[in-house]
């Protein structure tokens, strides 16, 4: 079975005064299995933060159906919308950390909101920070970190409530060459040490060639095509 599985899925969104309606996904089929590294391209308005959005149950489709782990999530309540929440981590470009709260604090957040008790909180914020090299800054502020820095208390957060999925909206595209490959190098290991299947969305081939097992090309909503990465990209 799928951890995420897409079918027919369409997203429209209502027209703005003035304006006309936005078709944003129109038609998609995805299948993601447990375990794979899958990157998401192309161009700007293609639909490639809409489908991350519906996946992470951020925005209800229009029709179709969302099955994460072989349960539909179309039509659940709030209150069961946020367990499957739990289940899935995000990391963003510009991190989106809270800048009055420390290291620590960033990453205790979503263990706060699931009511995870203060033992077992703590336990988990110190295996965190010391799985992604940032023990020595958990009193730092975030304004005191690296670009790097921050993106890997980023993925800290987006670890905390132990995911199986973990979507990455343009995680690496404010860092320099360097730092993207040190990010891209642990979320490597999210993926092979802690089993986390990926979906990266990104407009950075170099990042699809190096992290993804599969590359899925997005155009106007549609998925127009996907394969590995070797196939899909091979002749630019
Ligand atoms: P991408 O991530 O590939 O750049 P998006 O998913 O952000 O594409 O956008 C796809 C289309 O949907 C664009 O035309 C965009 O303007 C539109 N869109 C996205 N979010 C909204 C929204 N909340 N309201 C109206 N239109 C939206
Ligand atoms: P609260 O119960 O109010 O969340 P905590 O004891 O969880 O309080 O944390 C308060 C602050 O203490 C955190 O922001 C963090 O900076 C610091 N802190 C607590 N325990 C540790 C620890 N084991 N390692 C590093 N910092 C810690």
């Amino acid at each position: 079975m799928p951890l995420v599985e897409l079918t027919d899925v369409h997203k429209t969104f209502p027209a703005a005064r003035g304006g006309t309606q936005v078709e944003a996904i129109r038609g998609v089929d995805l299948s993601v299995d447990a375990g794979e590294i899958v990157g998401i391209v192309g161009y700007s308005g293609a639909g490639k933060s809409t489908l991350v959005r519906l996946v992470n149950a951020l925005e209800p489709t229009t029709s179709g159906s969302v099955r994460i782990d072989g349960h539909e999530i179309t039509g659940l309540k709030e209150r069961e919308l946020r367990a499957v929440r739990e289940g899935i981590g995000m990391i963003f470009q510009q991190f989106n950390l809270f800048r009055s709260r420390t290291v620590w604090g960033n990453i205790a957040y979503p263990l706060e909101v699931a009511g995870v008790p203060k033992d077992e909180r703590h336990r988990r914020i110190s295996d965190l920070l010391h799985f992604v090299g940032l023990a020595e800054k958990a009193h730092s502020h975030v304004e005191e970190l690296s670009g790097g820095q921050k993106q890997r208390v980023g993925i800290a957060r987006a670890l905390a409530t132990n995911p199986s999925l973990l979507l990455a909206d343009e995680s690496t595209s404010a860092l320099d060459p360097e730092t993207t490959q040190e990010v891209l190098a642990l979320l490597r290991r999210v993926n092979r040490e802690l089993g986390i299947t990926i979906i990266v969305i990104t407009h950075e081939m170099d990042v699809v060639r190096s992290l993804a097992h599969r590359v899925v090309v997005m155009e106007a909503g549609r998925i127009v095509e996907q394969g590995p990465v070797l196939e899909v990209l091979a002749n630019p």
